[in-house]
């Protein structure tokens, strides 16, 4: 891989980890966001506020340890490998999709 895509390519990785730690300290720490939960009408509402954050906190999680795995590929040397066939994962879904650890064609299975 090209050295200066490479590094384009760790920069947006750094900036999605913090970007994506950010997020789940403010899931994780929900009254930090103020009093407005509380001023929900019904406990139906809440339920459902509180189901979908957590479907949104699991995807964020989920991401994050995308991203630290990538970054740690990095490390390592064998990041931009598909896991599934070996090959090389295409440089557009990277510039799109940092943090994927499989091509275009083992995506679409
Ligand atoms: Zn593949």
């Amino acid at each position: 891989m090209d050295a200066n895509k490479k590094a384009e390519l760790k920069n947006k990785l750094e900036a999605l980890r913090v970007q994506l730690e950010a997020e789940l300290k403010a899931f994780k720490n929900p009254t930090e966001m103020g009093d407005e939960i509380d001023a929900l009408d019904t406990e139906a509402d809440e339920a459902e506020e509180f189901s979908a954050n957590a479907g949104m906190a699991q995807a964020i999680q989920d991401r994050h340890e995308a991203v630290v795995a990538a970054l740690g590929k990095m490390e390592k040397g064998t990041y931009g490998v598909c896991e599934a066939c070996k090959n090389d994962i295409e440089i557009e879904l990277l510039m799109v999709d940092p943090e994927s650890h499989l091509c275009k064609s083992c995506k679409a299975k």
